[in-house]
């Protein structure tokens, strides 16, 4: 007895489009709202499900992994998933799962359409002795890569983070997201996030409420904070003059978490600050700008 097949599709899909005009496909018991169903590359994705059958838990399935919503005071549940900014454009599928007593009573797939984005290159000269490690140090940044790996790949419960997201510096002026860096003539990894030029010691805050899921210090982010906000939604912050917090300890929305510096591979002082929203690195620009529910 497949009883919750009978629903797949059946759902009401209210796409908010940048212009802000909805549009209904279909009617069912999940009402289901994305901020964009035609995201970009590099787009954080708002996804807010209303079951009209009871229900304890909704799940979001994307990109193999599941991910928990949380329930609002509404009635409605809530999640945020991010379309990395190397993935491929394309038709892609989100699922979604409403559960009552662990058994499932609702679902659906809804189509997303990942669209390119047009991310600026930026050519870079380094000096030799920048851009070759000897293998003592290669070994370290191969270990502090999986490391990460292994930290953004937590989906952690509670979901922690509400919005809006609050700025990680009072005087938030990005730079580019997502360069495609070439340096020295050599194509490298693309820029995963934004840079804030900053004069030493400006104070860096939390931009939601988590915890402290590594802090410590990198190769190339130097001294470095990253916050588990629930759910696999993390925030990063790198070349920290130093940081205020531990690993493991509790950070409220607004907390002082360190100050901007330059360690690590930094030519000056600046806040290198990105987001991973379900395994996505997103720009974090636009995650700032989502908007209050
Ligand atoms: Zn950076």
């Amino acid at each position: 007895m497949i009883r919750s097949a009978a629903s797949v599709g059946m759902v009401l899909l209210l796409a908010l489009s940048p212009v802000g005009s909805r549009m209904a496909l279909g009617g069912g018991d999940l009402a289901i709202r994305l901020s964009s169903s035609a995201p970009s590359q590099g787009d954080p994705v708002l996804v807010r499900v209303t079951p009209a059958v009871p229900a304890d838990s909704v799940s979001v399935r994307w990109r193999g992994r599941t991910y928990p919503l949380r329930e609002e005071k509404d009635g409605s549940f809530l999640t945020l998933f991010g379309v990395d900014l190397l993935e491929p454009p394309g038709n892609d599928t989100l699922s979604v799962e409403a559960r009552r007593g662990g058994a499932v009573v609702s679902r659906a797939d809804l189509p997303v359409e990942i669209r390119e984005r047009a991310f600026p290159v930026q050519n870079l000269t380094l000096p030799r002795e920048m851009t070759r490690f000897d293998e003592a140090t290669l070994a370290r940044i191969n270990r502090e890569a999986s490391a990460l790996a292994k930290r953004f790949s937590r989906i952690s419960s509670p979901v922690m983070w509400s919005l809006p997201f609050l700025p990680p510096v009072a005087d938030f002026r990005p730079g580019p997201f997502g360069s495609r860096r070439v340096i020295n003539g050599e194509p490298r990894s693309p820029h995963a996030g934004i840079d804030l030029t900053l004069p030493e010691g400006t104070p860096v805050v939390a931009i939601s409420d988590g915890v402290v899921g590594f802090a410590g210090e990198q190769f190339f982010g130097g001294k470095s904070v990253v916050l588990d906000h629930g759910g696999g939604l993390f925030s990063v912050y790198y070349h920290l003059k130093e940081a205020a917090v531990s690993d493991g300890q509790r950070v409220a929305r607004g907390e002082r978490i360190g100050a901007v510096g330059m360690s690590g591979r930094a030519t000056g002082p600046h806040l290198h600050f990105s987001v991973r929203a379900a395994g996505g690195r997103v720009d974090p620009t636009l995650v700032l700008s989502l908007p209050p529910h």
